[in-house]
Order: C-alpha cells, then structure tokens, then sequence
C-alpha cells in the first residue's frame, strides 16, 4: 500500500502516521509465538523504515527472547496495551507494523501467509496466497514472498 497511513491505538492516547517510504507488502503470521501474543489466530505485519514512522503519545516496550536468540521488542501504548510496532535486533532499522491498528486495516490484504504449519486448522487460506510452513530465512526470500509495496 502507497501513501501516507495513519493509525493508533484503542484508547487514542497514542497516535501515528506512516510516511510513504520503504516498506513491504503486509503478510500474516500463524506462528504459535504470534498466536500467543496477540491472544488470537494469527498477527497481520507489515516491514517498514525506522525513519518513516512519527508516533506520539506514553509508550511502553514489552521484550521477549524469540528461540532464534533474537531479541524482540513491541511498542505499545502505556494505558490501553494495544500493540503498534515490534523491532527485532537482527533487522536494524526496520520494525513490523500491526497493520490492525491502522485507520483503514481493511484495505491491507495479506499478500503471504507464514508458519502455515501451526496455522489454526478451521482457517481457509485465500486460494492461491503465497504460503510458507516456516518464515523466510533471507532478504530474497523475504523479497521473494512479500516484496516491496
Ligand atoms: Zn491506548
Ligand atoms: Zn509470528
């Protein structure tokens, strides 16, 4: 998706705007990680730039050690806990949009669906969606199954 995006969290203390610059194509994660913290099925993400991101209100971090010895960090809003953004130490500069907290989520459709294999068995997966059992493993694989929007 191209332009400027807007989006924020539940309670409104914490807003953002997302200027056009390099990001990816949203794609969904049906990994049990992802499962567990969002409490749901599967999380929608979208790569983008650091630098692109102006975000405004009390902000707290939640860290986790992912299995890979990657430190992950998600930045949500202090008083209704809604999560915006996660950045992970393996990839500097770049951080994961919940593209559920964007103004206008609907418009995002997921152009890949990763961790397949522990994917919720009663969801249907849009015929012909880009699928991988696991996450790509390289930048050309991420370009591969995601690209660039
Ligand atoms: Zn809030
Ligand atoms: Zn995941």
């Amino acid at each position: 998706m191209k332009g400027k995006l807007t989006g924020g969290c539940l309670c409104g203390e914490v807003r953002y705007t997302l200027r056009e610059g390099m990001r990816l194509n949203a794609y969904a994660c049906h990994c049990t990680d992802c499962q567990t913290r969002t409490g749901s099925a599967f999380s929608e993400h979208m790569l983008f730039a650091m630098s692109d991101l102006d975000i405004s209100g009390d902000l707290d971090i939640g860290e986790y050690r992912q299995p890979s010895g990657a430190n992950s960090r998600i930045v949500g809003c202090a008083r209704c806990k809604t999560r915006i953004y996660a950045m992970n130490d393996t990839r500097e500069g770049l951080a994961s949009l919940r593209c559920g907290t964007l103004d206008d989520s609907s418009s995002f459709v997921p152009v890949a669906h990763f961790w397949v294999k522990s994917k919720q068995p009663w969801i249907q997966l849009p015929e012909g969606a880009k699928t991988m059992d696991e996450q790509p493993r390289s930048n050309e694989k991420w370009l591969e199954y995601v690209g660039m929007a």
